[in-house]
Protein backbone atom coordinates (compact mmCIF):
# COMPACT_ATOMS: atom_id res chain seq x y z
CA UNK A 1 0.00 0.00 0.00
CA UNK A 2 3.04 2.45 1.00
CA UNK A 3 4.78 1.32 -1.89
CA UNK A 4 1.86 2.45 -4.03
CA UNK A 5 1.74 6.28 -2.82
CA UNK A 6 5.57 6.27 -3.25
CA UNK A 7 5.51 5.06 -6.79
CA UNK A 8 2.63 6.91 -7.75
CA UNK A 9 4.37 10.26 -6.34
CA UNK A 10 7.79 9.75 -7.79
CA UNK A 11 5.86 8.76 -11.22
CA UNK A 12 3.71 12.16 -10.96
CA UNK A 13 4.99 15.88 -12.30
CA UNK A 14 6.83 18.20 -9.90
CA UNK A 15 4.91 21.60 -9.54
CA UNK A 16 8.16 23.21 -8.01
CA UNK A 17 7.52 26.38 -9.13
CA UNK A 18 10.89 27.08 -11.62
CA UNK A 19 13.05 30.47 -10.77
CA UNK A 20 11.83 32.51 -13.80
CA UNK A 21 8.63 32.54 -12.83
CA UNK A 22 9.39 33.15 -9.12
CA UNK A 23 11.90 36.35 -9.82
CA UNK A 24 10.04 40.26 -9.74
CA UNK A 25 6.48 38.64 -9.99
CA UNK A 26 3.87 40.23 -7.55
CA UNK A 27 1.19 38.65 -9.05
CA UNK A 28 -1.39 38.46 -5.97
CA UNK A 29 0.13 41.04 -4.05
CA UNK A 30 -2.55 44.08 -4.46
CA UNK A 31 0.64 46.17 -5.01
CA UNK A 32 -0.63 48.86 -7.65
CA UNK A 33 1.51 49.99 -10.55
CA UNK A 34 0.80 53.33 -12.58
CA UNK A 35 -0.74 53.10 -16.23
CA UNK A 36 1.86 56.51 -16.92
CA UNK A 37 -0.47 57.14 -20.10
CA UNK A 38 -3.81 57.47 -17.63
CA UNK A 39 -2.30 59.56 -15.03
CA UNK A 40 -2.96 62.96 -14.89
CA UNK A 41 -3.06 65.65 -11.74
CA UNK A 42 -6.22 65.53 -10.47
CA UNK A 43 -6.47 61.94 -10.52
CA UNK A 44 -3.48 61.49 -8.61
CA UNK A 45 -3.86 64.00 -5.89
CA UNK A 46 -6.96 62.85 -5.65
CA UNK A 47 -6.16 59.23 -4.83
CA UNK A 48 -3.48 60.13 -2.81
CA UNK A 49 -6.10 61.51 -0.69
CA UNK A 50 -7.71 58.41 -0.77
CA UNK A 51 -4.48 56.34 0.48
CA UNK A 52 -4.62 54.88 3.90
CA UNK A 53 -1.09 55.01 4.96
CA UNK A 54 0.48 57.67 3.07
CA UNK A 55 2.14 55.62 0.18
CA UNK A 56 0.74 58.20 -2.05
CA UNK A 57 2.20 61.87 -2.35
CA UNK A 58 1.11 64.06 -5.16
CA UNK A 59 3.13 67.34 -5.30
CA UNK A 60 2.28 70.21 -7.35
CA UNK A 61 5.28 72.02 -6.16
CA UNK A 62 8.19 69.33 -7.16
CA UNK A 63 10.75 71.29 -8.80
CA UNK A 64 10.13 69.32 -12.38
CA UNK A 65 6.75 69.90 -11.86
CA UNK A 66 3.43 68.01 -10.69
CA UNK A 67 4.64 64.93 -9.37
CA UNK A 68 3.24 61.84 -7.74
CA UNK A 69 5.16 59.31 -5.16
CA UNK A 70 4.61 56.08 -4.54
CA UNK A 71 6.11 54.67 -1.21
CA UNK A 72 5.89 50.53 -1.54
CA UNK A 73 7.81 50.12 1.91
CA UNK A 74 4.22 52.04 3.21
CA UNK A 75 1.56 50.69 0.30
CA UNK A 76 -0.32 47.91 2.42
CA UNK A 77 -2.65 46.68 -0.88
CA UNK A 78 -5.56 48.23 0.46
CA UNK A 79 -7.02 48.50 -3.76
CA UNK A 80 -8.11 51.59 -3.18
CA UNK A 81 -6.07 53.72 -6.20
CA UNK A 82 -7.12 51.21 -8.40
CA UNK A 83 -10.50 51.57 -7.23
CA UNK A 84 -10.68 55.02 -7.79
CA UNK A 85 -7.98 55.48 -9.98
CA UNK A 86 -9.78 55.64 -13.47
CA UNK A 87 -7.44 52.80 -14.90
CA UNK A 88 -4.67 54.88 -13.92
CA UNK A 89 -3.22 52.23 -11.43
CA UNK A 90 -3.41 48.36 -11.96
CA UNK A 91 -1.94 45.51 -10.07
CA UNK A 92 1.28 44.83 -10.56
CA UNK A 93 2.53 41.71 -12.40
CA UNK A 94 6.32 42.40 -11.42
CA UNK A 95 7.58 44.34 -8.87
CA UNK A 96 11.71 44.86 -9.10
CA UNK A 97 11.51 46.65 -5.89
CA UNK A 98 12.26 43.30 -3.41
CA UNK A 99 15.80 43.04 -1.68
CA UNK A 100 16.36 46.83 -1.98
CA UNK A 101 16.87 50.29 0.21
CA UNK A 102 14.49 52.11 1.21
CA UNK A 103 15.14 55.06 -1.10
CA UNK A 104 14.26 52.36 -3.74
CA UNK A 105 11.26 51.71 -2.58
CA UNK A 106 10.15 55.35 -3.73
CA UNK A 107 9.03 55.88 -7.45
CA UNK A 108 8.19 59.16 -8.51
CA UNK A 109 6.56 60.24 -11.92
CA UNK A 110 6.28 63.73 -13.29
CA UNK A 111 2.90 63.99 -14.38
CA UNK A 112 2.25 66.05 -17.14
CA UNK A 113 -0.61 67.10 -19.95
CA UNK A 114 -0.07 63.82 -21.71
CA UNK A 115 0.84 61.44 -18.88
CA UNK A 116 2.91 60.59 -16.60
CA UNK A 117 7.17 59.93 -16.91
CA UNK A 118 8.67 58.20 -14.35
CA UNK A 119 11.94 59.99 -12.57
CA UNK A 120 15.29 58.03 -13.26
CA UNK A 121 15.87 55.86 -10.72
CA UNK A 122 18.79 53.10 -11.24
CA UNK A 123 17.13 49.73 -9.98
CA UNK A 124 18.59 46.70 -10.86
CA UNK A 125 16.40 43.81 -12.09
CA UNK A 126 17.21 40.60 -10.65
CA UNK A 127 19.41 38.45 -13.22
CA UNK A 128 18.46 35.20 -13.54
CA UNK A 129 22.65 33.67 -14.57
CA UNK A 130 23.51 35.91 -11.29
CA UNK A 131 21.10 34.31 -9.02
CA UNK A 132 22.00 31.08 -10.49
CA UNK A 133 25.78 31.80 -9.13
CA UNK A 134 24.72 31.96 -6.17
CA UNK A 135 23.12 28.70 -5.94
CA UNK A 136 25.52 26.32 -3.25
CA UNK A 137 26.62 29.19 -1.17
CA UNK A 138 24.64 28.38 2.21
CA UNK A 139 22.83 31.05 4.02
CA UNK A 140 20.72 30.51 7.27
CA UNK A 141 17.81 32.70 8.19
CA UNK A 142 16.66 33.87 11.55
CA UNK A 143 12.92 35.13 11.37
CA UNK A 144 12.04 37.62 13.77
CA UNK A 145 8.69 38.79 14.46
CA UNK A 146 8.28 41.34 17.16
CA UNK A 147 5.37 42.84 16.66
CA UNK A 148 3.64 41.39 13.36
CA UNK A 149 -0.36 40.49 12.58
CA UNK A 150 1.37 37.34 11.52
CA UNK A 151 -0.10 37.53 7.98
CA UNK A 152 3.48 37.56 6.80
CA UNK A 153 4.86 34.82 8.75
CA UNK A 154 2.23 33.02 6.70
CA UNK A 155 4.10 33.93 3.50
CA UNK A 156 7.24 33.06 4.85
CA UNK A 157 6.20 29.56 6.05
CA UNK A 158 5.21 28.58 2.60
CA UNK A 159 8.65 29.11 1.46
CA UNK A 160 9.59 25.86 3.01
CA UNK A 161 6.68 23.83 1.27
CA UNK A 162 7.39 21.90 -2.27
CA UNK A 163 5.97 24.31 -3.98
CA UNK A 164 8.50 26.94 -3.66
CA UNK A 165 11.23 25.06 -1.80
CA UNK A 166 13.26 28.08 -0.47
CA UNK A 167 16.24 25.29 0.22
CA UNK A 168 16.97 24.64 -3.30
CA UNK A 169 18.79 27.60 -3.00
CA UNK A 170 21.15 26.40 -0.03
CA UNK A 171 18.43 29.04 1.95
CA UNK A 172 17.23 27.70 5.30
CA UNK A 173 15.85 28.52 8.09
CA UNK A 174 17.11 27.97 11.65
CA UNK A 175 16.23 28.07 15.38
CA UNK A 176 18.37 30.09 16.84
CA UNK A 177 19.83 33.48 16.27
CA UNK A 178 23.83 31.84 17.01
CA UNK A 179 23.37 30.27 14.07
CA UNK A 180 21.89 32.59 11.85
CA UNK A 181 23.29 34.79 8.99
CA UNK A 182 20.25 36.82 8.09
CA UNK A 183 17.62 38.23 10.10
CA UNK A 184 14.29 38.47 8.45
CA UNK A 185 12.43 40.69 10.61
CA UNK A 186 8.45 41.24 9.96
CA UNK A 187 6.09 43.39 11.38
CA UNK A 188 5.96 46.76 13.42
CA UNK A 189 8.08 46.59 16.76
CA UNK A 190 6.30 46.45 19.78
CA UNK A 191 7.58 48.19 22.97
CA UNK A 192 7.58 44.84 24.66
CA UNK A 193 9.30 43.06 21.92
CA UNK A 194 12.38 45.56 21.34
CA UNK A 195 14.37 44.42 24.14
CA UNK A 196 13.90 40.17 22.73
CA UNK A 197 14.59 41.61 19.09
CA UNK A 198 17.68 43.72 20.00
CA UNK A 199 18.86 40.79 22.43
CA UNK A 200 18.38 38.43 18.63
CA UNK A 201 20.34 40.82 16.97
CA UNK A 202 23.44 40.87 19.42
CA UNK A 203 23.17 36.85 19.14
CA UNK A 204 23.89 36.56 15.93
CA UNK A 205 27.62 36.29 14.88
CA UNK A 206 29.34 38.77 12.53
CA UNK A 207 29.04 39.29 9.54
CA UNK A 208 25.20 39.32 9.66
CA UNK A 209 22.69 40.84 7.48
CA UNK A 210 18.88 41.99 8.67
CA UNK A 211 16.11 42.33 6.18
CA UNK A 212 12.79 44.17 6.93
CA UNK A 213 9.85 42.18 5.71
CA UNK A 214 6.08 43.71 4.52
CA UNK A 215 5.07 47.02 5.11
CA UNK A 216 5.10 46.75 8.72
CA UNK A 217 8.47 45.89 8.81
CA UNK A 218 9.41 48.72 6.36
CA UNK A 219 7.67 51.89 7.37
CA UNK A 220 5.39 50.65 10.21
CA UNK A 221 2.40 49.87 7.75
CA UNK A 222 -0.85 50.76 9.17
CA UNK A 223 0.72 50.91 12.83
CA UNK A 224 3.23 53.94 11.62
CA UNK A 225 2.51 56.76 14.53
CA UNK A 226 3.70 59.24 12.51
CA UNK A 227 0.75 58.37 9.99
CA UNK A 228 -2.37 59.02 12.29
CA UNK A 229 -3.66 61.93 10.20
CA UNK A 230 -4.02 60.15 7.19
CA UNK A 231 -7.69 59.24 6.24
CA UNK A 232 -8.47 55.55 7.38
CA UNK A 233 -5.48 54.96 9.05
CA UNK A 234 -5.66 52.89 12.33
CA UNK A 235 -5.28 54.72 15.63
CA UNK A 236 -1.60 53.99 16.61
CA UNK A 237 -0.67 53.30 20.42
CA UNK A 238 2.21 53.73 23.06
CA UNK A 239 2.79 50.02 22.08
CA UNK A 240 4.39 50.59 18.88
CA UNK A 241 8.42 51.76 18.74
CA UNK A 242 8.09 52.12 14.60
CA UNK A 243 9.77 49.81 12.05
CA UNK A 244 12.51 47.31 11.95
CA UNK A 245 14.64 50.11 11.38
CA UNK A 246 13.85 52.39 14.43
CA UNK A 247 15.70 49.68 16.40
CA UNK A 248 17.79 47.45 13.93
CA UNK A 249 20.16 48.38 11.41
CA UNK A 250 18.11 47.15 7.93
CA UNK A 251 20.44 46.13 4.96
CA UNK A 252 17.14 45.83 2.30
CA UNK A 253 13.48 45.75 2.53
CA UNK A 254 10.75 43.61 0.98
CA UNK A 255 7.48 45.45 0.76
CA UNK A 256 3.98 44.12 0.67
CA UNK A 257 1.09 43.71 3.21
CA UNK A 258 1.83 40.62 2.83
CA UNK A 259 4.71 40.15 0.25
CA UNK A 260 3.81 37.11 -1.36
CA UNK A 261 6.58 33.65 -1.13
CA UNK A 262 7.67 34.98 -4.87
CA UNK A 263 8.11 38.60 -3.66
CA UNK A 264 10.34 37.15 -0.55
CA UNK A 265 12.31 34.61 -2.77
CA UNK A 266 13.31 37.80 -5.00
CA UNK A 267 13.62 40.05 -1.84
CA UNK A 268 16.09 37.35 -0.45
CA UNK A 269 18.02 36.54 -3.43
CA UNK A 270 18.23 39.97 -4.44
CA UNK A 271 19.98 40.96 -0.58
CA UNK A 272 22.28 38.06 -1.59
CA UNK A 273 23.15 39.21 -4.66
CA UNK A 274 23.95 42.90 -3.99
CA UNK A 275 25.65 42.16 -0.74
CA UNK A 276 27.85 39.27 -1.45
CA UNK A 277 28.95 37.72 1.72
CA UNK A 278 32.17 39.58 2.12
CA UNK A 279 30.15 42.86 2.53
CA UNK A 280 28.32 41.51 5.40
CA UNK A 281 27.56 43.70 8.87
CA UNK A 282 30.94 43.00 10.86
CA UNK A 283 30.90 45.04 13.85
S1 LIG B 1 -2.01 51.68 0.39
FE1 LIG B 1 -3.81 51.32 -0.91
S2 LIG B 1 -4.28 53.33 -1.81
FE2 LIG B 1 -2.19 53.46 -0.95
S3 LIG B 1 -0.85 52.99 -2.71
FE3 LIG B 1 -1.22 51.05 -1.62
S4 LIG B 1 -2.99 50.11 -2.65
FE4 LIG B 1 -2.93 52.27 -3.27
S1 LIG C 1 2.74 43.94 6.57
FE1 LIG C 1 0.57 43.35 6.56
S2 LIG C 1 0.61 41.10 6.73
FE2 LIG C 1 2.66 41.84 7.36
S3 LIG C 1 2.53 42.11 9.59
FE3 LIG C 1 1.96 44.09 8.68
S4 LIG C 1 -0.30 44.05 8.55
FE4 LIG C 1 0.41 41.92 8.84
Amino acid sequence: MITDVVFRSLRSRSHLIPVEELLNNSTGSRMPEVVRELLTFPIASRVAGLCPTGALIASSSNSRGPALALDYGKCIGCGRCIEAGEGAFRPARRLARCGVTRQELVRTWQVGSEGAKEEEQVVSDVVRSQIFGLLGKALSIRQLDPGSCNGCEAEITALSNPYYDLERFGIQFVASPKHADMLLATGPVSRNMARAALNTYAAMPSPKLVVAVGACGSSGGIFNPNQLDQPGAVPSNEDIVGPIDSILPVDAYIPGCPPTPAMLVTGILEVLRRCGRSQRRTE
